[in-house]
């Protein structure tokens, strides 16, 4: 499929405009960042391995009803996606403490939580992605309550699946974090993104061993064997 111009470019993925209408062409960098952009590094092979894990994931949760904006995938890097108009929020759903809720809370890592917890960070690099409240959310007009509900109640149900998905291969879903945006379409609000092990703590269920991006984040070893290993035991391939 012949890419058109460059509409926007972020830290792993850049998106193309697509011959179709509404549709665009999400590619996957090699690029890893973290902290803020601090860290940068570009590890050969990532955003393959991205591509197939996400396009599994996408795919399964339409089947059971997450809309969201996958439509296909290409080739090795490329997905064709809906355009969407991307809701500048984080949505982070957490299993057990880790990263950013152990240092801002003194919870210690490894907690597991009583409940899923949600959290809302306000998508904005200059100012570090900070956690923000329903409250914000409502007063700032980000969203309306109904949709901020709608979209909570979407983030439990990707745990559930996602959870129980991955517990299934052998490995601990902890935390995760996804994005939303209205469809240009229809004004839908959808799913957009990814889900991967770069948006994803990922921990081996028997040794803890982590297969995710924190393996980059704190220097733990071969990221790309980490997330080899996720695609493997998820019984994908990459062709
Ligand atoms: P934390 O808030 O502990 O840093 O991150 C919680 C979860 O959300 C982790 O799985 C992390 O990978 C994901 N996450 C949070 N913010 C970002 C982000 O800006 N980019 C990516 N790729 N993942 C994020």
């Amino acid at each position: 499929m012949k890419k058109g111009k460059k509409l926007y470019e972020g830290k792993a993925k850049i998106l193309y405009a697509s011959p179709e209408k509404n549709l665009a062409i999400q590619h996957f960098k090699d690029d890893a960042t973290a902290f803020n952009n601090q860290k940068k590094a570009t590890i050969e092979g990532k955003g393959i391995l991205n591509n197939r894990i996400s396009e599994h994931i996408l795919s399964n949760l339409n089947q059971i009803g997450i809309k969201n904006h996958l439509v296909k995938r290409i080739n090795m890097r490329e997905q064709l996606v809906k355009i969407v108009e991307i809701i500048p929020i984080e949505f982070i759903v957490r299993n057990i403490a880790s990263g950013s809720l152990t240092k801002r809370l003194g919870i210690e890592e490894g907690t597991i939580l009583s409940r899923p917890l949600i959290e809302y960070c306000l998508k904005n690099d200059d100012l570090g992605d900070p956690l923000i409240s329903r409250e914000h959310i409502l007063t700032f007009d980000w969203l309306n309550i109904m949709e901020l509900d709608w979209i909570s109640e979407e983030c439990r149900r990707i745990n559930d699946f996602l959870q129980g998905m991955f517990r299934g291969v052998g490995i601990k879903l902890v935390d995760f974090k996804v994005e939303f945006g209205r469809s240009l379409q229809d004004d839908n609000i959808i799913l957009a993104d990814e889900i991967s092990p770069d948006t994803c703590r990922l921990w081996d269920s028997a040794t803890e061993k982590k297969l995710d991006k924190d393996i980059f984040r704190k220097n733990l070893g071969n990221l790309i064997d980490g997330y080899q290993e996720v695609l493997t035991r998820l019984g994908l391939q990459i062709n």
